[in-house]
């Protein structure tokens, strides 16, 4: 069994809470922020026969704040660098997230998230140009909505296995 600390970054209103909330509460809801103040999250998933507990903070709402950040990558062994896809700044930004990531955690395993996929309209980001923007920077790339709930699973799926080494 592993227990692993991950973190998750990217612009702020991109996702970040909502994706953590929906993961380990199993909901949605909107202005959340105001009414649970989490700093990490717990959950323990079963994969490949391993059970493995999350221990995932969230950066949400500290993204302007860079001097209390290294606390949440100290002793990460995975990151998420999540994105919205209908934000095309919060794209454009994934180098400079990975650059910190790489400055503070080293080389640890990322995986790049597109999230807010049910707003098919408002898209700005194709799947195209986000998978070849992870390959050229050598992460994996998975979508997500954390208001229908669609990947969110992968996204930690992924991670774990990422980090379980498999
Ligand atoms: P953070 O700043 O990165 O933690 O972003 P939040 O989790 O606070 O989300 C910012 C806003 O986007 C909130 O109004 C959320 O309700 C909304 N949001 C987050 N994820 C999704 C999603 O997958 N789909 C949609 N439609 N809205 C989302």
């Amino acid at each position: 069994d592993f227990l692993f600390k991950s973190v998750v970054v990217g612009d702020g209103g991109s996702g970040k809470t909502a994706v953590v909330v929906r993961f380990s509460q199993g909901f949605f809801q909107e202005n959340y922020k105001l009414t649970i103040g989490v700093e990490f999250a717990v959950k323990t998933i079963n994969i490949n026969n391993y059970n493995v507990k999350l221990q995932i903070w969230d950066t949400g709402g500290q993204e302007r704040f860079r001097y209390v950040r290294p606390l949440y990558y100290k002793g990460s062994m995975g990151c998420i660098i999540l994105f919205d896809l209908t934000n095309r700044e919060s794209f454009d930004h994934v180098p400079k997230w990975l650059e910190e990531v790489k400055k503070e955690s080293g080389n640890i395993p990322i995986l790049l998230v597109g999230n807010k996929s049910d707003l098919i309209d408002e898209r700005t980001v194709s799947l195209e140009e986000a998978l070849q923007i992870s390959k050229d920077l050598n992460m994996f790339y998975v979508e997500s909505s954390a208001k229908n709930g669609n990947g969110v699973g992968d996204v930690f799926a992924i991670l774990s296995l990422l980090m379980i080494g498999e």
